[in-house]
């Protein structure tokens, strides 16, 4: 019953929507015949088939091959059914105990093979791999419906949450409760059988339009791709980018060249483009992508989508889609996701108009002739960064060698707060020889977790950075955390040293942020344990520690010269804090514009006409005081797969949501002595150890003393009240 998940890379890259995924598995539809069917057999000479030996029960990677996977998966799924099955048949009375406890220790087998699995296909993978991902991904889907669907197993379920508060639990033991009780309605189990009939075709024609949509951006992404048959127009490009434009076409057939285009309106080549005509031509090759006109036109797909999602809220009992999908976060209702985005706007629409007025003066002084547009904005902000904030990679970099970073950054921080220390394990079996593993000790010298590194890039690997886990930490499972760290930094040329990035370095801090939160955990029920937590709080932890990685204490203890040791020059760790703040106001108005966008799709009412979608986004967006013409939306509705094609839906504002709780904590640290073991054990005691075995929002409020603030993030952002920002 427990799901593992994967979570995602530094804030302020948003490009991408691996956030969490369910079980770390991207549902795709395919009718592919494994090379690994069932009837490979499972028994005892799987490595899967008991559980794992070595220390931490970490996963015996030296004795997995590829084609153990499906059979232990499948057997882990059968076995589950079964164990469910004699908790819903038990004929004697329903307790918390044979039933909530019950569930609990349900599914061992296929959670230790679906962890490894979901590791190696995620940082490892090959053909074989991918073939079995796609044959089991519907299959798990499936398998988690035939769970929280299962009625004989939620009256017992019913009948516990009913009586709970006369059961004397203890505090995690009702939230368990809780927890449980909510997924089952919040899946539909308590409706009638009409009701979830009903249902069941809601979601299969949700599942439908959503698989619609998502092929139909993708072709329309690919077909919208700027071309032009003269060279002239790509002036500003690289030699190298003019000649990537020119296979582009050749790939496409076409005699000239080819700029494809990105998921995000804004596109990079925009940047360095000289030709207005070109850029204006590129910008609204990407604005229109899906609204064509043609096979690939989104609008009448989305519009039935937010149609059918209103419904869906009503029959689970909201008024609204976005009100069904919040009730389980910690903004609990979409008033409170609104009022939090509408108190961001002015700050982020007054610091974009100063930004825009600085560029405004460049093309006057360039003698340019017209008023910024869109398509102008990477251009000339380019330059203005250039100008204000221009830090050469080569400079910086020597200072950032990543085992040092690693070790005298990452790790420092985690000691100086938390009191941890570490040593590498060379015994722990790994799924490629780049993987380290570390264990870590907690202050009493006692082992807390099991932690892996797997950073540098590979062909086989996903994009991104990510953290997930390989045993999750449960004092009724008697487990201690076993948890990794996957990222894609440059590998150095075999004897060079690791020289990486200061975003990089930002990547490390984010991920191990992730790790301390499950490596922290200390829950009885694995179900609450560490990082199972809200997608609008998931996203806090590793932000948090994020702000350590330029902390002064830290950044001087790691910020070194790989030969010489020096410190890095102050004119220069200066350099790279000041262009945090660059551009932020551009970039704070286009992410929520964005968010308001999908929140107000998805607070439709049942039974609202079905929707034009640039009126309605007009709307939505001038509703907001969101009509700044230079700043679009970062996805425009008809191309915004986050909320229409992948697990977003009135999800998109809890990127915003953990910024605000991870700006506000650090302030917290700052007003209370910055970086000391009492505020790190205080924060770790009330927030890092605590997964999900209160609510939220309390537990949140009781460590700080008061709601979260908002003030603290415009501030990091370089945005303070909402005063156009002068540098
Ligand atoms: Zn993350």
């Amino acid at each position: 019953m427990r799901k593992t998940i994967e979570l995602c890379g530094p804030k302020k890259v948003f490009s991408g929507a691996r956030v969490v995924l369910a079980a770390g598995v991207i549902m795709m539809s395919s009718s592919v015949v494994s090379a690994q069917s069932a009837d490979a057999g499972f028994g005892p000479a799987n490595p899967f088939y008991a559980p794992s030996a070595l220390p931490f029960h970490a996963p015996p990677f030296d004795k997995i091959k590829d084609g153990d996977y499906q059979p232990a998966i499948e057997a882990g799924m059968a076995e589950e059914l079964n164990e469910i099955r004699a908790i819903a048949d038990n004929t004697a009375a329903p307790t918390f105990e044979n039933t909530i406890v019950a569930m609990e220790k349900t599914g061992a087998l296929l959670q230790r093979a679906q962890v490894a699995f979901s590791g190696v296909t995620g940082a490892n993978t090959n053909p074989v791999l991918e073939k079995v991902q796609r044959e089991l991904a519907p299959k798990l889907a499936a398998h988690n419906d035939a769970i929280y669907l299962d009625g004989k197993l939620f009256e017992r379920v019913k009948a516990i949450y009913e009586k709970r508060e006369s059961l004397k639990l203890t505090p995690e033991g009702l939230r368990l409760v809780e927890v449980q009780y909510q997924r089952f309605v919040h899946s539909g189990a308590n409706l009638s059988d009409a009701d979830k009939e009903r249902l069941k075709k809601i979601n299969e024609e949700e599942s439908t339009l959503s698989n619609a949509f998502r092929s139909k951006v993708l072709a329309a992404t690919k077909d919208a791709a700027y071309f032009t048959a003269d060279k002239s127009a790509l002036a500003g490009l690289t030699d190298a980018e003019i000649a990537a434009a020119e296979r582009a076409a050749k790939q496409r057939k076409k005699e000239g060249w080819v700029l494809p285009l990105q998921n995000t309106t804004q596109q990079p080549y925009l940047s360095s483009l000289r030709v207005r005509g070109t850029r204006q031509a590129l910008f609204e090759d990407s604005w229109t992508r899906a609204e064509r006109g043609d096979a690939n036109d989104t609008r009448e797909t989305i519009a039935r989508l937010a149609q059918l999602r209103a419904e869906k809220g009503k029959l689970l009992g909201h008024d609204s889609y976005a009100a069904w999908k919040l009730e389980d976060q910690m903004a609990k209702t979409p008033a409170n996701a609104l009022k939090f985005m509408d108190a961001l706007v002015p700050a982020a629409t007054a610091n974009a108009t100063g930004e825009a007025k600085d560029i405004q003066e460049l093309v006057d002084l360039q003698k340019g002739g017209f008023q910024v547009a869109p398509w102008d904005w990477e251009f000339y902000s380019e330059q203005v960064r250039k100008a204000k904030y221009d830090i050469d990679e080569a400079e910086v970099r020597p200072y950032f060698e990543m085992n040092n970073v690693l070790e005298n950054g990452v790790f420092y921080a985690a000691n100086q707060l938390y009191g941890l220390t570490f040593k590498e394990r060379h015994d722990i079996p790994v799924w490629h020889p780049d993987v380290r593993v570390f264990e870590v000790f907690d202050t009493d010298g006692k082992p807390l977790a099991l932690w892996y590194c797997d950073y540098y890039k590979r062909d086989n690997k996903n994009g991104g950075a990510w953290m997930s886990s390989f045993v999750r930490q449960s004092k009724l499972l008697g487990t201690l955390p076993v948890v990794y760290n996957v990222a894609n930094l440059p590998k150095p040329a075999e004897g060079e040293p690791a020289l990486i990035s200061f975003s990089d370095v930002v990547t490390m801090f984010h991920e191990f942020g992730h790790a301390l939160h499950g490596m922290f955990a200390s829950s009885e029920y694995p179900i609450l344990s560490g990082t199972a937590v809200a997608r609008d709080f998931v996203e806090f932890p590793s932000q948090f520690n994020e702000h350590w990685a330029t902390y002064p204490s830290v950044f001087a203890h790691y910020a070194k010269h790989y030969k010489t040791g020096a410190p890095m020059p102050a004119e220069l760790a200066a350099k790279i804090k000041k262009a945090e703040d660059f551009n932020q106001g551009y970039a704070l108005t286009e992410l929520v514009a964005a968010a308001q966008l999908d929140m107000q799709w998805h607070s439709l009412p049942a039974g609202a006409p079905l929707q034009k979608p640039d009126e309605f986004e007009r709307a939505a967006l001038e509703k907001k005081g969101l009509t700044l013409s230079y700043v679009p939306p970062r996805y425009r509705s008809s191309y915004f797969s986050h909320i229409w094609g992948g697990g977003y839906a009135a999800g998109y504002y809890a990127y915003l949501w953990a910024e605000m709780l991870d700006d506000d904590a650090f302030q917290w640290f700052q007003d209370h002595g910055g970086l000391t073991r009492a505020n790190g054990d205080r924060f770790r005691a009330m927030v890092l150890s605590r997964g999900n075995t209160e609510d939220l929002a309390t537990m949140y409020e009781k460590w700080l003393g008061s709601a979260p603030n908002i003030e603290p993030m415009l501030k990091y952002r370089g945005l303070e009240k909402g005063e156009t920002k002068k540098n």
